[in-house]
Formats: C-alpha cells, sequence, structure tokens
C-alpha cells in the first residue's frame, strides 16, 4: 500500500496527523511517537524493517487494508536511529507536544528534529574526528561553501573557483557528510558527490533571515558570505530546531594559505586512511597522532588534510616541538594534565543545544581543576599562548553537583547536599521519614505480636502494612488497620499515621526531584555564560596537544627539524618513509632525495619491487609533514614551501565511475599539467602503463619534455621505460637515479637503495622467475628480451620468431613439476587443517627437488 495512493479522508484522525507531518519531511523517515513507541507507516516501515531487522505489522488506520507498520521502544531508539543515519537516512522525530494524561482526544504531535548524517548529536560520534555539515552557494562566478561541526560549533567559510575539480577537492578532502546545495548547482557535482563520495546531498534555496546568529558574522561585510552562511543556518535552523548559540564565529579560510592536493593524494598518500583496508591504523595519521583529548585528535586530522603554505606559522611550530624535546620534564608533566581534560568543544555544544547532563558537568569540573597546572606549565615552557583559569566556575561545579549524579535529569540526585538549604531541608524529612518506617515497623510487631509483620512499599499503593494470611486473626479492631489489598499469601493495610507519613515523604520526594532540577538548569544556565571562553580554553588545549603529539613522535622516531628554503632546492638526507618505517619488520633502508637548482625532474629507474614508489611517496609525506609544522624522517633536509602535491601513483581505477586506469591515469596527469606551478610537487609513479609499450613511452616523454620545458614543477618520475632515461642527454633539467639490486646466481636481491644515474638493465624477469612463473614462460621472456636489446632489429623480428617457440615444450621437459602440480591439483586448502597444508607444503617440495 503506498502512501501517495491513500484516500485519506477515510483515515483516523491519527493517521490524517500522520500524514500531514510525512508531507512536510517527504525525504526523511518518521518516527513517530505513540506512548511508549516510535512508530512508522507506509514505505518508512518498509525501509526500517529491513534495515533494522524489525517485524513489519499493521496498523488499523480507517482503510479496508491495514497500514503497513513497524516500531522500536523509545527509551532505546537511540541505537536504531544511528544505523538509520549511518545508512545515509534521514529520520524526523516527531514527539508528542502534550501529555496525554492531561488532554481529552487526540494529543499535537510535531517534528522537534530532524537527524542526519551531517547535524547528528549523539554519543557514537567518532570523538577524534570532526563531523562536518557544509553547503554550496553557486554564485555562477564562483562557490562558496561554509561548513561546521554542530558538535563543536566550529565554523568556516570559503570561496572557490567555478571550478568542479576544486568544489570537489574540498568537500570530500575535508570530510563533509552532509552538503546542502542551492539549486543552481551542477546536477553532475551532485550526482559525483553522493554516488562516488556517499556525501549526503540536499538541494534547497532557503536563506535564514531572523537575527539569532548575527554573532557569526559580527565583522563581516561580505555579502556573499553572510549568505553562504545565512543558507546553511536556514537548514541548520530547520533540522536542528533547537538553540545553536555555540556556534562559533565564521573563519574565514583562504585556500591559497594552505597546501592543495586533489582527492587522489590524499588517498594515494594514506593520509588519514589506508587505501586497501580505509582503516586509520598505519595510515600517517596513525602514525602522528599521539594526542591526549579528543580536540587535539581532532585538529590534528584538520592540519594532515590541509597543511600550511604560511612559513611564519610553520616555523613557529618547529620552535614549539624544540622547546618541548629541550624541556622533556616540563613536557611530560603537561601530558599529564592534558590526559584528563574532557571534551570541552563538544560539551558546550550540549550546554547550548540542551541535552547536557550532570556527568557532563562532573567532566568540566575534573577538565577545569587541571586549567591551573596547565596554565604555569605552559607560562614555564614559554608558549605564546594560555588557557584562562576558570576558578569561578570550578568553585561553583565544585560545591553544587553530586559526585555521582545519574545520567538523567529528572530523578534528583543531581544537586550535593550544603548547596541548597531548602532541598537540604526537604532531603532531611524525606530521611527522617524513612527512618520513621523503620521505626514503626518495630513499633507495630510489638503492639501486635505479629512478628512477621512488614511495612513495605509499592507504586500504586504506596506504604502498606503486609501480615501474611495465618496472621491475619491477630489483627484487633483497635489497630485501626484499613484493608487495602489481599494477596495469596497476606494481606495489605494502612493506618492513617501510615498515610500521613507517606504524604510526607512522597511530597519531599517530589519537591525534592523538581527543586534539584530547577536549580540544575540555573547551573547549567551560569555555566552558558562561559561558553566562548570555554571554547578559546578549547582551542588552546587542542593546539598544545597536537604539538606536544608531533613532539612525541619525533623523539620516539629520530625526527629532525627540515630547513625551509626560499630557494628551489630539495636536500634530504637519509630520508625515511615514516609509516613504512615504522610497519615494516626488515630493516628501512634510508634515503637521499637531492634536487638541485638546476635539476627539476628525477626520473627514478629500477626493477619492480625495487622500492621506486615508496621512494616517491616519502618525499611527499616528508614534505606534508614539514608543512604541517611537525619534523620530518631523515638526518637532515632542506626544502622549500610547495604550494601543491600532485600524484599519479599506483593503479587506481576509478571503479564507481567506470572509468580505465588508463582514462584515469591521463585526467590525473593533465590536472597536473594543468595546475601545477613552478612551485609545486609531482609525483608521476610509472605514467603510461595502462597503455600500450610505444603509446605508453611516447606520451610519458611527450609529458616529460613538458613539465621540463614548460611547467619547471620539482617532480619525481618512475618508469620501467629504459629507453626514457636518454632524456638526460637532451633535458637539461632532468637527473637520472636508480634503485639498484644486486643478482646473484640467477636471483635477485633489493637493496632498496637509490643511486645516481640510469640503471642499466631490467629486473621484470627476474622477478617474474622469483614468483614461480613455469621455467620455459621464463626463458621465453628472455629470448624476447634479447631481441629487444638488440635495438637494429626490427619489430617483426620477434612476432617471427615465436614461430619456433613451442608452449608444448613445457610437458615434456619437466615431468617432475608436474607431478608436484597434480598432487597440487587434489589438495582442497579449505578442508585441510594448517598442519595438513604445512606437510602438503613440504610434500611438495620434495618433490620439486628430486628434480
Ligand atoms: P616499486 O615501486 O619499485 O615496485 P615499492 O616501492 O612498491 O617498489 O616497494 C616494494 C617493497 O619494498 C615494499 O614492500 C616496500 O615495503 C619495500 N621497500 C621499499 N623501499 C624500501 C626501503 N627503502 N627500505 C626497506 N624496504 C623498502
Ligand atoms: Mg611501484
Amino acid at each position: 500500500m503506498k502512501r501517495s495512493e491513500v484516500d485519506r479522508n477515510q483515515l483516523s484522525p491519527m493517521m490524517r496527523q500522520y500524514m500531514e507531518i510525512k508531507d512536510k519531511y517527504e525525504d526523511s523517515i518518521i518516527f513517530f511517537r505513540l506512548g511508549d513507541f516510535y512508530e512508522m507507516f507506509f514505505e518508512d516501515a518498509l525501509t526500517a524493517s529491513k534495515e533494522l531487522e524489525l517485524a513489519l505489522t499493521g496498523k488499523q488506520a480507517g482503510l479496508a487494508e491495514r497500514v503497513p507498520m513497524c516500531g522500536i521502544p523509545h527509551h532505546s531508539y537511540q541505537t536504531y536511529l544511528d544505523k538509520l543515519i549511518d545508512k545515509g537516512y534521514k529520520v524526523a522525530i516527531a514527539e508528542q507536544l502534550q501529555d496525554p494524561k492531561e488532554t481529552n482526544g487526540m494529543v499535537d504531535r510535531d517534528v522537534i528534529q530532524v537527524v542526519t548524517k551531517g547535524t547528528r548529536l549523539d554519543y557514537s560520534l567518532s570523538e577524534k574526528d570532526n563531523n562536518f555539515i557544509g553547503n554550496i552557494f553557486d554564485f555562477e562566478y564562483c562557490y562558496g561553501v561554509s561548513f561546521t561541526d554542530i558538535s563543536t560549533g566550529q565554523f568556516y567559510m570559503m570561496f572557490l573557483e567555478h571550478e568542479t575539480e576544486q568544489l570537489l577537492r574540498e568537500i570530500v578532502n575535508r570530510n563533509m557528510k552532509e552538503v546542502i546545495a542551492n539549486s543552481k548547482i551542477d546536477r553532475e557535482i551532485v550526482r559525483v558527490l553522493r554516488e562516488n563520495y556517499s556525501v549526503m546531498v540536499t538541494i534547497q534555496d532557503d536563506i535564514y533571515s531572523a537575527n539569532d546568529y548575527d554573532f557569526l558574522f559580527e565583522k563581516i561585510q561580505d555579502i556573499r558570505i553572510i549568505t553562504t552562511v545565512r543558507h546553511l543556518l536556514a537548514y541548520l535552523a530547520e533540522t536542528k530546531k533547537g538553540n545553536l548559540a555555540h556556534l562559533q564565529a565564521i573563519e574565514m579560510i583562504d585556500v591559497n594559505q594552505y597546501l592543495e592536493f586533489d582527492i587522489h593524494t590524499k588517498k594515494n598518500l594514506e593520509l588519514t586512511e589506508t587505501m586497501r583496508l580505509h582503516e586509520r591504523t598505519f595510515s600517517l595519521l596513525w602514525l602522528l597522532d599521539k594526542t591526549k583529548t579528543a580536540m587535539g585528535g581532532r585538529l590534528l586530522k584538520i592540519n594532515i588534510e590541509q597543511p600550511l603554505r604560511d612559513r611564519k606559522e610553520i616555523e613557529r611550530r618547529y620552535q614549539i616541538i624544540e622547546t618541548f624535546l629541550t624541556e622533556f620534564i616540563l613536557t611530560e608533566e603537561l601530558r599529564k594534565e592534558l590526559e584528563p581534560v574532557y571534551d570541552l568543544e563538544r560539551l558546550v555544544g550540549r550546554i547550548s543545544y540542551g541535552n547536557l547532563n550532570a556527568r557532563d558537568l562532573i567532566q568540566l569540573r575534573n577538565s577545569l581543576a587541571h586549567l591551573p597546572a596547565i596554565h604555569r606549565l605552559l607560562e614555564e615552557l614559554h608558549y605564546d599562548k594560555n588557557v584562562e583559569e576558570l576558578n569561578e566556575l570550578y568553585d561553583l561545579l565544585q560545591k553544587s553537583i553530586n559526585e555521582d549524579a545519574p545520567i538523567g535529569v529528572h530523578e534528583g540526585g543531581l544537586i550535593q547536599s550544603g548547596y541548597h538549604q531548602e532541598l537540604d531541608e526537604l532531603r532531611k524529612i524525606r530521611s527522617g521519614s524513612k527512618d520513621f518506617i523503620v521505626q514503626m515497623e518495630n513499633d507495630e510487631k510489638e503492639r501486635t505480636g505479629i512478628r512477621n509483620l512488614k511495612v513495605g512499599y509499592n507504586k500504586v499503593f504506596g506504604y502498606y502494612i503486609e501480615v501474611s494470611k495465618s496472621n491475619i486473626p491477630l489483627i484487633k479492631e483497635e489497630f485501626g488497620y484499613e484493608r487495602k489489598q489481599t494477596l495469596v499469601n497476606c494481606e495489605r493495610f494502612i493506618t492513617p499515621l501510615l498515610k500521613e507519613k507517606e504524604n510526607i515523604i512522597l511530597g519531599a520526594e517530589e519537591k525534592i526531584i523538581n527543586l534539584e532540577y530547577q536549580l540544575f538548569m540555573e547551573i547549567r544556565e551560569q555555566v552558558k555564560q562561559y561558553m566562548g571562553r570555554i571554547q578559546r580554553i578549547a582551542k588552546v588545549i587542542a593546539e598544545v596537544d597536537m604539538m606536544q603529539s608531533l613532539t612525541k613522535v619525533a623523539e620516539e622516531n629520530n625526527y629532525v627539524r627540515p630547513t625551509l628554503t626560499t630557494e628551489r632546492i630539495i636536500d634530504i638526507r637519509d630520508g625515511r618513509h615514516p609509516v613504512v618505517e615504522k610497519v615494516n619488520r626488515i630493516d628501512y633502508v634510508p634515503n637521499d632525495i637531492v634536487m638541485g637548482k638546476d635539476t627539476n625532474i628525477l626520473l627514478i629507474t629500477g626493477p619492480n619491487m625495487a622500492g621506486k614508489s615508496t621512494y616517491m611517496r616519502q618525499v611527499a609525506i616528508i614534505v606534508i609533514m614539514a608543512q604541517i609544522g611537525s619534523f620530518v624522517p631523515c638526518k637532515s633536509c632542506t626544502i622549500p614551501l610547495f604550494d601543491q602535491i600532485f600524484t599519479r601513483i599506483g593503479a587506481s581505477d576509478d571503479l564507481v565511475s567506470g572509468e580505465s586506469t588508463f582514462m584515469v591515469e591521463m585526467k590525473e596527469a593533465n590536472r597536473a599539467i594543468q595546475k601545477a606551478t613552478e612551485n609545486s610537487l609531482i609525483l608521476f609513479d610509472e605514467l603510461g602503463r595502462g597503455t600500450a609499450t610505444y603509446d605508453g613511452m611516447s606520451l610519458a616523454q611527450a609529458i616529460l619534455e613538458y613539465i621540463h620545458d614548460k611547467i619547471k614543477a620539482k617532480t619525481l618520475f618512475s618508469t620501467h621505460y629504459h629507453e626514457l632515461t636518454a632524456l638526460a642527454s637532451t633535458l637539461p633539467n632532468l637527473k637520472n637515479v636508480h634503485v639498484s639490486a644486486i643478482e646473484e646466481d640467477g636471483k635477485i636481491t633489493f637493496l632498496h637503495k637509490v643511486k645516481n644515474g640510469a640503471v642499466d638493465k631490467s629486473y621484470g624477469i627476474h622477478v617474474a622467475s622469483l614468483a614461480q612463473l613455469p621455467a620455459s614462460l621464463i626463458k621465453r621472456a628472455e629470448e624476447i628480451l634479447n631481441i629487444y636489446e638488440h635495438k637494429n632489429q626490427k619489430q617483426e623480428t620477434f612476432t617471427q620468431t615465436s614461430l619456433f617457440f613451442d608452449f608444448e615444450d613445457e610437458k615434456k621437459e619437466e615431468p617432475t613439476s608436474n607431478e608436484a602440480l597434480e598432487k597440487l591439483e587434489t589438495l582442497n586448502p579449505l578442508e585441510m587443517t594448517p598442519m595438513e597444508a604445512l606437510s602438503a607444503l613440504f610434500e611438495l617440495k620434495q618433490m620439486l627437488k628430486k628434480k
């Protein structure tokens, strides 16, 4: 049954109410509150029951057929909600706005918030990642892009050229989970964002018109900025509905102030996640992250995604690391003080948004407790920023909030005794009366002589005196017992005195809960006054934490301070790839990268597996680390500041868009050629591999010549076309290096050592033999190679010679390995234990040896 086909006149009033709400939130799944459940209907019910594995049932709604329905209990809705959001749905939560007990007829319901990927605020947000939501305002000649993390309040704005590539890069590299675009946007961009990068896109033109958020752009005049931000605000206000007073003043990002790289580069260099498993582990971020706080972790990630180009700031960071390294005792102390500091940014979000509880305030208090020590340490370390100590706020929380307060705020237990006189008095009454109940039980036992008499309490009947069946005859008129409830084994009674006490106790209880809630809200209001100051503290703590993390990594791995030069020189001695060196079990072989003023292109040759790709990546990673303000993995490092990095590394077929490796390759190469300046770094790894040899080689050569003559960017170009090494004689700014390998007894050992000059032999065939390709095939390859190496021979030659070659020979030549093969065929690895597999392997080796 489809919602759109239903005759609304027949519907029950409640279902009509549902329809009206759903009309307003067509693109969201509606969680429709009905008593203790959130119910979903029609198509929503089908979707949710499938995604959440819920039973699909039906509801009588006035129609002949029942309406499809599924439901979740409201007290455990969060995990269901998270699941739907993770899967990319929007969920609108429609609550009952009135207490059903206090209304005759149907209660009002409306959506209190819409939860989306970019606007979620739940506790399942990863603490070391920002959750950004952004917008694209297409001004037709440029894009306004603003983005915010509403859990922390950070709010940024930038202008981009009207160019798809750059726009995609900024959205994806900055990890925006959701984007709002105005309707002028090119739908192809929307498609790519949705399909290739799973970004949730909503097209909408509303502009927020009220003035509540003017504090975001107080000092800003540019109407385009205000329009862009208001465009995003319209969506935030519509979805969140709550107060977003914690949003912070817009920070302008000038994209020209940062080291730029495209989406592929971020992926290829494994900056924040690995290529294969998409995991943080073994990425650069993983390596550099020794942060103690969530804030520091998030800032570090932002910096890796957006390294600097600002020499002064970079040098400042080097200097901080240097000081931290020298003052290692103070720094270690600082780390200890940072460790317990709670996520202040997200806490401020909760203060303003309203879902704050007493435990958050305890965490806040515990964090504030460390500010004086952090303040002192930063002073002793001559750090150029510092944190304010919020002593008054600390004192307030210290004396008001109960140490083991519950998560909920409506059940009392929030406020300490001694904080509020009336509360203390009410509590005294309550506990006095509770003592009275105990006393009463003893008194009544004595008075009645019924030894197993009990005074108890339940929610429906309140306090009662319980007497077992056998003792009922002992109850006398004069006791004044009034029968209240009869159970199987006992009866329950009340007395006027008991009722009187009950009123006092329950009255006190209710007053306590209300008063505690009221006091808690007052304290929250006071904390609210500190929002801006806490946010400023959070910023400093995040930075200090990031810097101590970079220091720690530098210390543990022997990194050095880079020297930034204004000359176009790269001089890295004994450079290492920081992640490979950390992860590989074998010793890493350090390598120099030297490109003087007159060297713009390094042409890197060497056999497969020699270490060409690693060498190139290592250079890019060192540059990125240096421009984050980190020390770098080498003995010494002199580099200029780069404006952009371009890479074409490895085979990253764009599976989603269905483009071939070669097409992707050429597109990436083209981007570099179009955009690179002489201050850029280009890495081309085996460019042209995706096409036929002569095609690929000619293209590679043309590209090299073009970069050499026109762009002059520092370029690392690895190739397996040895013919290209001859270019050194015609291109004066191109230098050959090679990664060597040694050959012994037809076997090859990789030294991973990069040396000057061109390599004279391809070891590809040896690698193939290492990989145990059939001996006859290897032989044939050597024969073909021989022909190639005699340059004067023409291409026809090798097609002709193949007439004399018979792959059938193989069988006759190698009976032993065939026997082994036959044996191999009979094995089923899925049915073998590891021990059986191992002994079978031995057996196979034995067969081969016999030969
Ligand atoms: P190529 O690109 O030349 O085929 P790779 O760069 O992919 O080679 O490296 C091949 C293998 O050698 C990788 O597994 C890598 O970990 C290892 N390797 C590369 N360079 C080094 C080095 N300098 N020291 C130690 N191992 C290295
Ligand atoms: Mg390679």
